[in-house]
């Protein structure tokens, strides 16, 4: 249903590439440390709701509205006109359909304390709702597929030292190092060549990434893994994301996609979209 966008649990597999993976831990860089959220008051109003967290509502809010600081310090200006509703179970998706005050939904499919998952679920939605009401039918939406699953490693990486300066609570940053754990567990599970171009690796799986399957999750992280240095280094371009292209066409080239996404860009993200696309192999016409 186009209305809506899900994926799968995270956790499942990743134990099982964790052996197979093993000789690329050395290629993995940890995660940089960071400050505090700088604009903490301007992340959206988040709203806790619906049974079946199975854990304290509160921790589970305290959790998600530190995820939400962490992501959105990087989107200061970027208004969404209403509060976000989160759900416990029914996705991890996030609606298009707004509420009549325009609330946003999102249904994420975690509980307990389960802390890892809920930053990582968490994460990649808001990334969907910085994308705001981009449609998802058009053929090359496994691109924003990719870079939300960017959204969730930076953020996993980005809490893990944030919370090992200033936890949710005192007695958790012992737990600041599984949030990158789990972020490296999750890199793990697809990873492309040293020797293979992003560009070549997308022409041999186009039509695969084009399926834009739930069953695929590995294709997008393979993605995200060459992307994820980019944001990490410029966290600042994390705003470039509200001007992806809102099209439909099924004809639509790569190349238009990222055109239309570099001329709706303001001016400051553009030098950032022109190396992203690079990688692609795809150069823009500058203007
Ligand atoms: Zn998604």
């Amino acid at each position: 249903m186009n209305r809506l966008r899900t994926y799968p649990q995270a956790q499942r597999r990743q134990k099982n590439f964790l052996l197979a993976a093993i000789s690329l831990f050395a290629t993995m860089t940890t995660p940089m440390l960071s400050a505090e959220p700088r604009n903490p008051a301007l992340a959206p109003e988040l709203r806790v709701v619906g049974q079946g967290w199975n854990t304290d509502s509160n921790t589970v809010k305290r959790v998600l509205d530190s995820t939400t600081r962490a992501f959105w310090e990087n989107l200061p200006h970027l208004q969404i006109g209403g509060p976000i509703i989160v759900h416990p179970r029914g996705g991890p998706i996030t609606l298009l359909r707004r509420g009549p005050d325009g609330e946003i939904f999102i249904h994420l499919d975690t509980g307990d304390t389960y802390w890892s998952q809920y930053v990582f679920q968490m994460s990649h939605e808001l990334c969907h709702v910085a994308t705001l009401a981009n449609n998802d039918s058009h053929a090359d939406n496994w691109f924003e597929e990719s870079v939300c699953e960017v959204a969730s490693l930076y953020t996993l990486r980005k809490l893990s030292a944030v919370w090992h300066r200033n936890p949710p609570y005192p007695h958790w940053r012992d737990y600041a190092p599984r949030l990158a754990e789990y972020a490296h567990d999750r890199m793990l599970i697809r990873q492309i060549a040293d020797d293979v171009t992003l560009a070549d690796w997308v022409d041999d799986h186009r039509m695969q990434l084009q399926q834009n399957s739930p069953l695929r999750r590995d294709l997008f992280i393979a993605v995200a893994n060459r992307l994820l240095p980019l944001f990490e280094q410029h966290p600042y371009h994390w705003a470039s994301i509200q001007y992806l292209p809102t099209i439909s066409d099924d004809d639509q080239t790569l190349e238009r996609y990222f055109q239309i996404w570099y001329s709706n860009s303001s001016a400051q993200h553009r030098a950032f979209i022109r190396e992203l696309v690079s990688l692609f192999g795809v150069t823009l016409e500058v203007y």
